[in-house]
């Protein structure tokens, strides 16, 4: 069975439609679930064209349930996409506990003050780094994001990558010493097929990446970080390809917090 967990609506600030377009278009592909997973309100930076306010949570929350007692089929589940900003955890916490959430993915989108993934001011920040560097402060910042234990499921994990942008020297270990943190914390990483729409033009996380995971038993889920309601299960079968061909016969599911793997 098929589920896309990572699907946004208009509150962040940069995706359209209705959230029932977004089922419906679920509902036709034959999802099994969808899961609404719209940018949390942050902490650090307030930009009503990254993520909703926190006024506009309870109103998600609501929109959410609403359309669950809709719809039979496709599940749909309450989830957040969360920025992982080191110092703020207490404030997410917070904020997390307040709804009864089937899953949270946490992600990283921001380095220090650096929007790699804005592309409203890209290439702002990019030719004054090294690339390496780069890459080292982007995975620390995925190892603190997986050991923080509030995340089940880990956003396109190596975002990084998302404007063509490579090291130029060999990071296998820090891959590997990432995926290991990975593995121990418990985590489930996402596989999502929006990278294959952006410059990098491949899914998160890579074939190295995934491999890995796989090595070291990592759960993997799927996403295509839907901005508009056609984006459901964009792209689905590459990702099942991708997942069987490293080995992957199922994904994490999600009610509550729990974790269920179902055959793919
Ligand atoms: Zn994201
Ligand atoms: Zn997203």
């Amino acid at each position: 069975m098929l589920v896309d967990y990572h699907v946004h609506t208009a509150l962040c600030g940069h995706a359209i439609g209705e959230m029932e377009d977004y089922v419906k278009v679920a509902a036709k592909k034959d999802l099994a679930e969808i899961g609404f997973n719209d940018h949390a309100p942050t902490f650090h930076v307030q930009d009503p064209g990254l993520a909703m306010a926190s006024h506009q949570l309870p109103w998600y929350v609501e929109q959410v349930r609403a359309l669950q007692s809709k719809y039979n089929r496709p599940r749909i589940k309450l989830a957040v996409e969360a920025e992982f900003v080191p110092g703020y955890e207490g404030e997410l916490r917070n904020l997390l506990s307040q709804y009864d959430f089937d899953y949270v993915c946490g992600s990283v989108h921001i380095i220090g003050d650096w929007r790699f993934d804005d592309s409203r001011v890209y290439p702002n920040g990019y030719e004054e780094r090294d690339a390496d560097e780069a890459y080292a402060q982007y995975f620390s910042l995925i190892r603190q994001s997986a050991r923080c234990g509030l995340f089940d499921i880990l956003g396109h994990m190596d975002l990084i990558k998302k404007f063509d942008y490579w090291p130029k020297g060999d990071i296998d270990h820090l891959l590997e010493e990432t995926i290991e943190v990975i593995a121990s914390s418990g985590v489930c990483v996402e596989v999502n097929t929006s990278g294959l729409r952006r410059p990098c033009a491949q899914i998160y996380p890579s074939e190295k990446i995934l491999r890995l995971c796989h090595h070291y038993g990592v759960p993997v889920t799927l996403g295509s970080d839907a901005h508009r309601p056609e984006e459901v299960g964009l792209d689905f079968d590459k990702a099942v390809d991708f997942v069987r061909r490293v080995g992957y016969t199922q994904v994490a599911t999600f009610t509550r917090r729990e974790r269920v793997m179902v055959d793919l």
